[in-house]
């Protein structure tokens, strides 16, 4: 491979990857000693502007530093290539800074396993929409869908698999040109690693087909969305404990509980964009009220037990949070779900009980005696003392700050525009 660039960067505070790119004659010089950044320039929002309240102005310095693993190298034979190299936000002497959302997700695993001994294994679905395909009619789950979607599905896995991994799967969905991808398990940290090179990926090769791959949760509003879906798993050593009997108790319903009670500030930090709320539409299999549910896709978190073993353990079973989206920073996303599975079992909640039905069926009085609250229907609605708090407790103060005004940012830009003229300007980001 001749002289091409060589992009280093990651996934700022609107979930989109910026940074700089150096000639390949630099790359080595690069990866190990990282290039200068502007701490504002992880709060630009997704149509480019910066929230005016950012805690960063004009000032300060940071550096990029690389994470030489977690690499992917865009090419389709005939253009030159082009590497992505992700990194850590670091402070100029390259050590950790307080603003990193890889930082912050390094510090809860560290602080769940070593708080309770547990590990998680995340395995991450994305659904997008691919506008450009030659298509008659997409039949939702057919192999004419899936045929006409392996044309990039097939440059995605070349990317991936030189880089050393591979997706679980590759849907024909359910909407207009609507795909799934499905990751592999993989500890959070390389899961969402992982998942930002794959988006990456999959954007590149759809352009460089003539189409356009977008993510947007809601690009049409008599469609259905695309939703992010999080299938974890808790394990204590080689054992997943994450059910048992068919439902989740131990730590594991604590963690299932943590989550549930703090739903509000884990939204906040996994659905980032005003458009993301036009998703949230009760019988969309978006999982809008806040409870879990056995097999149930209806609920915030639905439990998977899949198949037992011959001595009755779940040794594939996983918790699905189903509500987040791909607007939202993966590794915040991750961090904000740890922790609050985190502060469930050190409060030592009880699990919550399974709801066995859609929940927008039942009526009013049964879902108030059942205490169903629905997620709020917009952003600045989450924009509470409680929810920043438990935001500033989990990402630090710093951290807390700038994602608030990226998020105020994005209140303010969606107050002049209607949900088309939104939906258009950020399908072409996301
Ligand atoms: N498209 C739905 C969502 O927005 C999910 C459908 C499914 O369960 O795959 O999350
Ligand atoms: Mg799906």
């Amino acid at each position: 491979m001749g002289e091409h660039f060589c992009f280093v960067g990651n996934q700022e505070l609107n979930g989109i990857v910026r940074g700089r790119s150096v000639p390949s004659a630099r790359r080595d010089t690069v990866l190990e000693s990282g290039l200068p950044w502007v701490p504002a320039n992880i709060t630009i929002g997704a149509l480019n502007t910066l929230p005016p309240d950012n805690p960063f102005g004009p000032v300060g310095e940071i550096r990029l530093m690389p994470i030489p693993d977690a690499a992917i190298t865009l090419t389709n034979g005939t253009t030159p290539a082009y590497d992505i190299t992700l990194c850590e936000f670091a402070q100029s002497d390259g050590s950790a800074w307080t603003c990193c959302p890889r930082t912050a997700l390094k510090a809860a695993i560290d602080d769940l396993e070593t708080q309770t001994g547990l590990t998680l294994k995340v395995a991450l679905e994305h659904e997008f929409t691919v506008r450009g395909l030659n298509t008659i009619n997409h039949i939702a789950f057919s192999p004419s869908a899936g045929r006409v979607g392996s044309v990039l599905a097939e440059r995605v896995l070349t990317i991936l698999d030189k880089s050393g991994f591979t997706l679980d799967q590759f849907v024909a969905e359910y909407g207009p040109g609507q795909y799934e991808i499905a990751g592999q398990p993989a500890e959070p940290l390389q899961a969402a690693d992982r998942t930002v090179l794959t988006l990456e990926a999959i954007r590149h090769a759809a352009a460089d087909l003539g189409l356009q791959a977008s993510f947007l949760p809601k690009p049409a509003n008599d469609q259905v969305g695309n939703g992010v879906h999080v299938h974890f798993s808790l394990w204590r050593g080689h054992e997943n404990v994450t059910v048992d009997k068919e439902w989740v108790d131990g730590d594991a319903g604590g963690f299932l509980a943590g989550i549930l009670d703090a739903a509000k500030p884990l939204t906040f930090l996994s659905v980032t964009s005003p458009n993301s709320y036009a998703r949230y539409k009760p019988q969309s299999w978006v999982g809008t009220y806040i409870c879990a549910g056995l097999r149930n896709r209806e609920a915030m978190v639905r439990i998977v037990p899949r198949q037992p073993d011959r001595n009755g353990a779940y040794p594939a079973a996983s918790m699905e949070y189903r509500t987040s989206d791909a607007t939202a920073n993966v590794y915040l996303m991750l961090t904000a779900l740890i922790r609050a599975g985190l502060d469930g079992i050190k409060a030592d909640l009880a699990s919550p009980k399974s709801v066995a039905q859609d929940p927008a069926t039942l009526d009013e009085d049964t879902r108030k005696s059942m205490a169903l609250q629905h997620l709020p229907a917009s952003m600045d609605e989450l924009i509470t003392d409680d929810v920043m708090a438990h935001v500033s407790d989990w990402l630090g103060q710093d951290l807390g700050a700038a994602y608030l005004s990226c998020r105020r940012n994005d209140v303010r830009h969606a107050q002049d525009m209607d949900f088309e003229q939104l939906a258009q300007q950020l399908g072409t980001v996301y």
